[in-house]
């Protein structure tokens, strides 16, 4: 293969890159990572090309303008990934295109061997892809976990090792251990193996970012936005799942029913956003006084629903108070006391019945701890 073939083939493949991110940002704007990715494909592609046609020509100023669109392309990759993860892109990599041109054209000017150039050019590109790699490791909070995760890091380090062997080739050249012309292997890493990291490096960044919706999309049907514990849906489904359950595995199942006393007083009192100030500190309340296998619902407006696997009658009792005593103590927006009403129920061992019933039952007792005044659990 010559390296005309083996250039524009990459040059194509970096533009459909572009092409199809630059879709995908159009379908979601708010995702501004894909506009940077497309971005980089489009500048990658454009300074493979201006770096082919000084190949024929051999102008200097076609070498800095090529070589510096890589390098922007780069910069634009390594961005995309910041605000993939949720972080501001970091303006100083610009530095290193500044710098880069620079040091570039001292060479240019010195005429120095194509040699040097290359050991500059690799050298960037491996500090830009290092920089991209490092971004992906942090997002990712240390080494992936799956399959997906793994995939761009890995095409990233392909890119790396072939932009290693572009350096050790130019050394082992200045050095005169292998003959200036280009061999198929030095072709191969310099057209190829980009082509396919880059393939495989995109494909990579898109299934993170189409698992990643997929996982907002999944957490959003399943949590309520207010309190950020289940939704009704959830916690229902949820419910029935550990009824049968307990059921096949002869274990109790206790269910709580909660309801915060006199909220409407409060609302009218303080306001309605007060009182989603309660409802939010009353979610955290209740998950934090839960264990980790207890699952914790928004049932309703401002009625909770707390499944508690394995828990019988009389630990019922322990939950309840201690659910009821966390709210007490604690002082709404800094100063304003809420209380709220337990229901409990328990299934105990060996016995069937269906979730309706047991909700019912919940909300009996519930009804039953209003009456008695509320702050207070009832079963
Ligand atoms: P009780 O002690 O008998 O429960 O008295 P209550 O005033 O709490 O009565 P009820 O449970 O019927 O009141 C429900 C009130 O909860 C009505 C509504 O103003 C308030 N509420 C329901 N959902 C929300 C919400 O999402 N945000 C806010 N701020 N208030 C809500
Ligand atoms: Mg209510
Ligand atoms: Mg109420």
């Amino acid at each position: 293969m010559d390296s005309l073939t083996a250039g524009i083939s990459l040059i194509l493949v970096q533009f459909c890159i572009a092409l199809v991110m630059a879709g995908v940002f159009y379908a979601a704007p708010s995702e501004k990572c894909t506009k940077y990715w497309a971005l980089s494909g489009v500048w990658i592609a454009f300074g493979v090309l201006i770096a082919i046609l000084n190949n024929r020509l051999n102008r200097p100023a076609f070498i800095l303008n090529g070589t510096g669109a890589i390098m922007i392309g780069l910069v634009f990759q390594w961005h995309g990934i910041q605000a993939f993860y949720k972080k501001q892109p970091q303006k100083w990599g610009w530095a290193i295109v500044v710098v880069f041109i620079v040091l570039l054209a001292i060479l240019v000017k010195l005429e120095s061997s194509p040699q040097g150039r290359s050991i500059l050019l690799s050298f960037t590109i491996l500090l830009l892809l290092g920089l991209s790699l490092h971004a992906i490791w942090q997002g990712q909070n240390g080494p992936p976990k799956t399959f997906v995760q793994a995939l761009a890091p890995s095409a990233i380090v392909l890119l790396m090792i072939g932009n290693v062997l572009r350096i050790v080739i130019a050394i082992l050249q200045v050095s005169e251990y292998l003959p200036p012309t280009r061999s198929t292997f030095e072709i191969a890493v310099a057209y190829l193996l980009p082509t396919i990291g880059t393939v495989v490096f995109s494909i990579g960044l898109l299934l993170l970012y189409f698992e990643r919706i997929v996982e907002e999309n999944r957490h959003l049907a399943t949590h309520d936005e207010l309190s950020k514990l289940l939704n009704r849906r959830a916690i229902v489904a949820s419910g029935e799942y550990s009824l049968a359950s307990a059921a096949r595995l002869q274990h109790e199942l206790t269910i709580a029913f909660i309801d915060i006393d006199m909220f409407k007083n409060f609302n009218d009192k303080f306001g309605h956003a007060a009182g989603d100030t309660v409802i939010m500190d009353v979610a955290t309340i209740l998950q934090q006084t839960c264990r980790t296998i207890d699952l914790v619902g928004r049932y309703g407006g401002e009625e909770f629903l707390i499944i508690l696997p394995g828990v019988n009658r009389d630990d019922a009792a322990i939950v309840g108070q201690r659910l009821v005593d966390a709210v007490d103590k604690y002082r709404f927006l800094g100063v304003h006391p809420v209380t709220i009403s337990v229901g409990l129920t328990t299934l105990p061992k060996k016995d069937v019945c269906s979730w309706e019933q047991l909700v019912r039952r919940a909300d009996a007792a519930l009804y039953e701890a209003k009456g008695l005044g509320r702050n207070r659990y009832a079963a």
